[in-house]
């Protein structure tokens, strides 16, 4: 059993606590907003008013929030002032599982050596439904020992553990998974739509190209268009899922990485306009698969 701070207690972290405290970790959490801290009490938490009271008794702190600015605010202007006395334990290890850029992570996991407290940047897989059922995927970047340590709480959390490399691997994966799956789905929407224009019944077309070449996770777990798969957002009105919003921002992750790197994505580029466009119709809060919408704008069933 450890205790473990846990900074952000949104969509994601909140669940993610619960299955910490499940596990039997004594878990102090923060966040900005009171609602969440409330329901973290009611699930067997502590609710801490300040990031400084969360960390403050920690041997794990874990942050899960919106982005690297947010990451960074709390890391430089809190968490690295605090003066931790921890002579005759283990360093506090340091865990980010929010989504942020490598640059910033791999800043980030510099300092902390500096600091003195071992980090590790694990973002997820799985999205809010994951996070809820424990079975979210981890992307790990940093040291194999500091991983190591990470792995039995971070599998109290999700069911597979990439240890993709130094610090800001797992950014730098998670950001190259979520380009592909923002192309794979403009992709999917594309090839159902010029079959439901061809005459096709979408079930069909999707039944074909499931067992064909053109196979893909948005189309057979997620697909753009209601009654092909019993999981999809888009049989509920593309409420829950992986919001547009949040594809968008990954996109913008990536095209950041690409420009820096000096690294052509043309797909990625382009996928990334589309669901601004997309966003710009107001779409941000809906399933990044109602982009159906964008391309089949009379689709009765993709209409935001
Ligand atoms: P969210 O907006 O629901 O939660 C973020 C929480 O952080 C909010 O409750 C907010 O109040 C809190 N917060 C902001 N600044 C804070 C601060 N200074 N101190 C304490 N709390 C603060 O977002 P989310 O959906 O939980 O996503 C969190 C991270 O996980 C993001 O980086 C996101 O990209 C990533 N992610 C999300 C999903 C998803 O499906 N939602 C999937 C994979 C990864």
């Amino acid at each position: 059993m450890s205790t473990i701070a846990v900074i952000g207690l949104g969509q994601m972290g909140l669940p993610m606590a619960g299955h910490l405290i499940e596990a039997g970790h004594r878990v102090c959490g923060c966040d900005v907003q009171e609602a969440p801290m409330q329901a973290l009490q009611a699930a067997g938490g502590i609710a801490c008013t300040s990031v400084q009271e969360a960390v403050a008794a920690a041997e794990v702190v874990l942050t899960m929030l919106p982005s690297g600015r947010e990451v960074a605010q709390v890391l430089r202007q809190v968490i690295w002032p605090m003066k931790m006395d921890k002579t005759d334990q283990q360093p506090v290890l340091y865990i980010d599982s929010s989504t942020i850029d490598v640059a910033t992570s791999r800043s980030l996991a510099a300092e902390a050596a500096t600091h003195g407290w071992p980090m590790i940047d694990a973002p997820v897989s799985g999205g809010i439904s994951g996070a809820q059922a424990g079975t979210l995927t981890f992307m790990v970047g940093g040291e194999a020992d500091h991983v190591a340590r990470a792995r039995p709480i971070l599998m109290a959390m999700g069911k597979r553990l990439f240890h993709a490399g130094g610090a800001g691997a797992g950014q730098a994966a998670k950001m190259c998974n979520n380009m592909l799956l923002g192309i794979l789905m403009v992709g999917t929407c594309e090839a159902l739509h010029l079959g439901e224009a061809l005459g096709l019944e979408p079930a069909t077309l999707a039944a074909i190209m499931k067992e064909s070449s053109a196979d893909n996770w948005a189309l057979r777990v997620h697909p753009p268009l209601p009654g092909l798969s019993e999981t999809a957002p888009a049989n509920q009105g593309y409420q829950g899922g992986f919001v547009t919003r949040l594809m968008f921002k990954d996109l913008n992750l990536a095209f950041a990485a690409a420009l820096e790197s000096e690294c052509a994505t043309p797909l990625g580029s382009l996928a990334r306009n589309l669901y601004a466009l997309h966003l710009q119709h107001g779409a941000g809060a809906l399933d990044f698969s109602s982009i159906y919408a964008l391309l089949a704008p009379g689709s009765s069933a993709a209409e935001p």
